[in-house]
């Protein structure tokens, strides 16, 4: 009994030791789950001492079931405030370390009533680890009735441990001797440990997160080279070359299409020297300079062309840009230099720049041609300037002689002096030249001495020439002018273009040729067609004077019969008329019709014959002027017949010379007067309309007559000479009256026209120029 009670006063002064000084005067509180079961002391009890405790206090039977748990434990466990009594703390107990427990528990003894033991609990479904300073209480027997755990979580610290490989001192809780001092250094090695396991755990953390850190950092690392690898990738299959490389002088990476294009290995580009040296050879030392200055560049530039050599010898060129590509981790700058190879554009551009040569050559022949120079001059500069072109050695143009044998080097350029004028090949297939004109189309010669069409001739042999070739100038009539030629004393292989130019030079020529023989054969002709024209203008000018003579005959020898037979038709009528019949009289009258139609018809062809050749000169005249006076000459005429004519106010000026103006108008009145239906009082109307054009100002006058009008189908013949619709008897002529007024009108420029009258009659109309 006192025994237990002894111990009881232990466990108390033990309780007291966890207690804070300030817990001295706390009163007790309501109690907790347990009340009643520990003993009161003074003014606070035991259990609201150990409720409130930050440690783990649990009393239980020895069968498992608790008899009290305080705050911490049951918060820990996740345990129900009330009701305990009927809960055992087994199943609380990690499955596997169940076993030990109860077997050190049962080891305890009223003499050895204590124990410690470490064991793994589940809490919330997470296995923790614990500590339990275990004690039990025995009754008055000896019989134990209770057991006292006083526990904490030692997860963090087992997790040290772990991490330590060693084993932490635990403090192993109250002895009989050293409860007091044990139980204030449990206490700090508690706090300690807390802190420990706190540091420890924020180590744990900071590890974690370095951890992750360090793995983000290597994910990071392998996502870069990963990056890397892609952008070497990407630089390495580039369609164009690419260099990379660094102010140190090494090539850090060469795309594969300069490994294609130059046939140099990767491996040999290991550094700007072997690059240089091997593109550039002699020109390394010049190109290393510029090279240099790229280190510096902030953005990218064109650095131009430059020529390359290959591993083959062949020289390509290639468009250089660089750009500034950041720096190395250990320091030197680099760049990237790319460049896209336009060796067959400037092929392109080379033989464009040929072509444009080419064609200005034939552009300057063909303007040498037909400056009208010489054919000699012409030969002359074709042999330089296709030599030139063509860069050989020897140009000739080579002519056929007229006995068709002989070939003679008419002109050319390179030949030693004395033979351009002078030399002659056979014209047969033993030469080029020859063999040119015989299969009549261009002959190309790579190497003469290995010629097996024909043989060189002597002039091409002694020159030394090895290649050439030539092609066929045609000349007129089929035969053909000779041949064109060009040699070089290398072998050489011709292109098709240099043919082609060749073959444009020849037809050049042949065109040039033939037109000089055209010219030849028009000055032969225009001296004798002078002569020609002399001689017929001369014929003419007689037959004109006889025609003249003849017109004057006509007008003087034949009227003065006319006169005679008129006159003595008279004086027949006259002076023997009364012892005539009627019939003789009406034979005279007859006679002296005839005798006047006879005159008349003269007059009319006279001046008909005189319009053709009469000189004109047109000056502005006044119609208005020119018809007043008409139609007064015409008033006896007009009187007569009752007829009416009216002009209009506003007749304009017209170009005209005034008397046949005059003579045409007159014919066209009288016809208007003439050509009426019998008991017709004549009206005629005369107008006149202007007009603008492309070719000026036109005039057209109309004179309208109210007659028998003109069918359609004889307004055209009635122009011509002697045409006439009528009989005499009917209307009186000689139908060259409007004969007279198409020549007059026509001599002055003008037009002349007939169209039906309105609503009957005709209207005829002239034109000119106003
Ligand atoms: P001529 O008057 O002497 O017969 P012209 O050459 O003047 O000869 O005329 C030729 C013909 O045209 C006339 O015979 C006539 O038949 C016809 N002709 C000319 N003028 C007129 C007209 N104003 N009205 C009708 N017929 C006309």
């Amino acid at each position: 009994m006192s025994n237990n009670r002894a111990r009881w006063a232990q466990f108390i002064r033990w309780c007291k030791s966890l207690l804070p000084p300030s817990y001295a005067g706390v009163k007790p509180l309501a109690a907790g789950p347990g009340s009643g079961l520990l003993p009161s002391h003074g003014q606070w009890s035991y259990q609201t001492i150990l409720e409130n405790q930050a440690e783990l206090i649990c009393l239980y039977r020895a069968d498992t079931t608790i008899l009290y748990a305080n705050r911490a434990y049951r918060r820990y466990f996740g345990l129900p405030e009330r009701d305990l009594t009927s809960q055992s703390y087994q199943p609380i107990i990690y499955e596997a370390d169940r076993q030990a427990v109860f077997e050190q528990v049962a080891a305890m003894t009223c003499h050895n009533p204590q124990v410690t033991i470490e064991n793994r609990v589940v809490v919330d479904g997470e296995v923790r680890w614990t500590q339990w300073n275990n004690h039990c209480y025995c009754d008055d027997r000896g019989a134990i009735v209770a057991y006292q755990s006083v526990g904490r979580d030692i997860t963090s610290l087992k997790a040290i441990e772990r991490d330590l490989g060693a084993t932490v001192r635990r403090d192993r809780g109250p002895t009989d001797a050293v409860l007091q001092t044990a139980a204030s250094l449990h206490q700090r090695n508690v706090t300690l440990e807390l802190r420990l396991a706190e540091s420890t755990h924020q180590l744990v953390a900071t590890n974690q997160a370095l951890r992750r850190e360090i793995a983000d950092r290597q994910g990071a690392e392998a996502q870069l080279q990963a990056s890397e690898d892609r952008f070497r990738q990407a630089i390495v299959q580039a369609p164009f070359p690419i260099i990379i490389h660094g102010e140190d002088g090494e090539i850090v990476q060469v795309s594969q299409a300069v490994v294609d294009i130059t046939g140099y290995e990767a491996s040999q580009l290991k550094t700007i020297a072997d690059w240089t040296e091997l593109a550039y050879g002699e020109r390394q030392e010049a190109v290393l300079p510029g090279i240099s200055r790229l280190y510096s560049l902030n953005r990218r530039i064109d650095e131009g062309e430059y020529e390359i050599k290959t591993s083959s010898g062949e020289n390509r060129t290639w468009l250089f840009s660089s750009a500034p590509l950041g720096q190395l981790s250990h320091g030197p700058r680099l760049v990237i230099s790319m460049a896209a190879d336009v060796t067959q554009q400037k092929q392109a551009e080379a033989n464009l720049d040929h072509r444009l040569g080419q064609q200005a050559v034939i552009t300057q022949l063909s303007q040498i041609a037909l400056s009208g120079l010489d054919l000699q001059d012409l030969f002359d500069q074709s042999t330089r300037l296709l030599a030139d072109s063509l860069t050989v050695d020897y140009g000739k143009v080579l002519e056929l002689l007229p006995d068709g044998q002989t070939l003679l080097l008419r002109a050319g350029v390179g030949w030693p002096q004395g033979l351009v004028g002078n030399a002659t090949i056979p014209a047969d297939r033993s030469s080029q030249a020859g063999y040119t004109l015989a299969s009549q189309h261009p002959i190309l010669v790579e190497d003469l001495a290995t010629e097996t069409r024909f043989q060189g001739p002597a002039l091409l042999l002694d020159q030394g020439v090895v290649s050439g070739m030539s092609t066929i100038i045609q000349g007129s009539d089929d035969r053909p002018f000779g041949v064109l030629g060009v040699h070089c004393t290398r072998r050489r292989a011709f292109t098709q273009e240099d043919v082609n130019f060749l073959q444009a030079v020849a037809n050049l020529l042949a065109t040039a040729i033939s037109r000089k023989q055209v010219e030849q054969a028009l000055q032969e002709l225009n001296l004798t067609l002078e002569d020609r024209v002399r001689d017929r203008t001369q014929a003419l000018e007689e037959v004109n004077r006889e025609l003249q003579a003849f017109s004057y005959s006509v007008a003087h020898d034949l009227r003065a019969p006319l006169r005679a037979i008129q006159g003595f038709a008279q004086v027949l009528q006259e002076d023997y008329g009364t012892r005539l019949d009627d019939l003789g009289r009406e034979y005279i009258r007859r006679m002296s019709d005839s005798a006047e139609h006879l005159d008349a018809l003269i007059q009319d062809l006279l001046t008909y014959s005189q319009l053709g050749r009469t000189e004109i000169s047109l000056h502005p005249v006044s119609l208005r002027a020119v018809l007043t006076d008409l139609v007064q000459e015409l008033q006896p005429l007009a009187t007569a017949q009752a007829a009416q004519i009216t002009l209009a106010p506003d007749l304009p000026l017209v170009y005209a010379q005034r008397s046949i103006l005059s003579q045409v108008l007159n014919n066209l009145i009288c016809n208007g007067l003439k050509f009426v239906a019998p008991g017709v009082q004549p009206q005629i109307q005369i107008w006149a309309e202007a007009r603008e054009a492309d070719d000026g100002r036109w005039v057209k006058l109309w004179i309208a007559d109210n007659g028998i009008g003109i069918a359609e189908r004889h307004r055209q013949r009635i122009f011509r000479p002697f045409e006439r619709l009528h009989g005499l008897d009917a209307y009186p002529g000689t139908g060259i009256g409007l004969s007279i007024v198409e020549r007059g009108i026509e001599r002055m420029g003008g037009r002349v026209g007939v169209e039906p009258g309105e609503p009957q009659g005709s209207r005829f109309w002239v034109e000119l120029k106003g």
